[in-house]
């Protein structure tokens, strides 16, 4: 069942009064006709770069923002002019916003409090939530003498507290380092298998956003370009920017042009020698002289044996030894073309290599719009 529901979404934020967003947003949408749905139970993740649009939509689902056009549902209630503690719904943002005076387990019993729900049964609630959270023996501290770990784990059970039908995170590891960030992943992630809360996550990090989502709905300017689980959307792509968007390192993005050659076409860069064989299954939608994008990703490139078939080999450009991977990247024309594998191989620069494709993980994007080309079905 859907629990969460945008139809239509628009978002176009009114900037009359001379806010210093006004030249960039201009007329454009924040937020740009955007549908998707959340499960109830579902971990979801709202993953694009700065500015793309998906704080405003967790806005809008919160409350917190106006919606310029189009619906939001919440089970079958429609929600647009709900207010924001009609909701039931759970925040925690980027900013930990505790209050420093209060103890933790103040903070944690604040809302509860607010709402007049009696004292024992606010207790039982931070002590359980508190727990889940990790965070039980902070309760008699104040915030000031937590780690940015401790906080965001503390705003966070301040969320679980009220016990909501859907937790909306924003951006909630961004301030961590790296071993506190990895830590607090594992567990957002084991918070979320114990209770099943459904929950929303807004990230600019893909790996976050694969790691921790079940589905992950990529967005770029406003506009929603693909939904669906970390795999499907790492292994099938749908346009130029999701290719280059998931995964790390990127895809390879290139502009080719396809040749006919004897008994089939071939892959050509301009100001390289370099040749790839057109896999067989796009036979019947390529033809001479057709330009696209071929994106391959960098554990696709492989480097030939010697007794295998190749083109011609061409130099190493830069050669990193990462101790469990090892990252090479040659030179096609004016562009690099990256490689990674786990393979104990060591190379110098301008050592020649040969490559080959895996020929089922090489994707054919439209040069003008970025969209898929998609082999034909057999
Ligand atoms: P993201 O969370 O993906 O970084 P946002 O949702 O914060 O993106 O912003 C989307 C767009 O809306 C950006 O162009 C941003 O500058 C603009 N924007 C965000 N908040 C406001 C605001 N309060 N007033 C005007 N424009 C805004």
């Amino acid at each position: 069942m859907a629990i969460l529901k945008l139809n239509n979404v628009y978002k176009r934020y009114d900037n009359a009064s001379g806010s210093p967003f006004k030249k960039k947003v201009k007329n454009d949408f924040a937020v740009n006709n955007l549908s998707f749905e959340c499960r109830d139970g579902e971990f979801l993740g709202i993953l694009g770069p700065s500015g793309c649009g998906k704080s405003t939509t967790l806005r809008m689902i919160a409350g917190l923002e106006q919606i310029t056009d189009g619906d939001i549902y919440i089970g079958d209630v429609r929600i647009n002019n709900l207010l924001p503690k009609d909701r039931n719904i759970g925040l925690a943002f980027e900013d930990y916003a505790l209050y420093p005076p209060l103890k933790i387990y103040d903070n944690l019993a604040f809302n509860l409090r607010a709402k007049h729900v009696p004292e024992a049964e606010i207790r039982e609630s931070v002590e359980r939530i508190a727990k889940l959270m990790k965070v039980d023996d902070l309760l008699d501290m104040k915030p000031l003498a937590l780690s940015g770990g401790q906080k965001q784990r503390v705003n966070i059970a301040r969320a679980l507290v009220r016990k909501p039908g859907l937790l909306l995170l924003d951006e909630p590891l961004s301030h961590l380092d790296g071993k506190m960030r990895q830590q607090l992943r594992y567990e957002i992630k084991r918070m979320h298998h114990e209770i099943q809360c459904t929950t929303i996550i807004v990230t600019h990090d893909q790996m976050e956003a694969m790691s921790l989502a079940d589905r992950i709905a990529i967005m770029d300017m406003g506009k929603l370009q693909q939904i669906g689980t970390p795999l499907e959307v790492y292994d099938d792509p749908v346009n130029v920017f999701v290719a280059g968007f998931i995964g790390e390192p990127p895809m390879n993005l290139m502009t080719s042009v396809i040749h006919r050659v004897d008994g089939g076409f071939v892959f050509t860069f301009e100001g390289s020698d370099l040749r790839i064989p057109v896999p067989v299954r796009y036979n019947e939608i390529v033809s001479d002289g057709m330009k696209v994008t071929l994106g391959v990703r960098p554990v696709d490139v492989l480097i030939a044996r010697d007794d295998e078939p190749s083109g011609t080999p061409i130099p190493v450009a830069i050669y990193e030894d990462l101790g469990d991977e090892r990252r090479i990247s040659v030179r096609v024309g004016e562009n690099l073309m990256n490689l990674t594998t786990a393979d104990a191989i060591y190379y110098e620069r301008g050592d020649l290599v040969s490559l080959k494709f895996n020929a089922e993980k090489t994707h054919l994007f439209d040069i003008n719009t970025g969209e898929r080309i998609r082999a034909p079905k057999k």
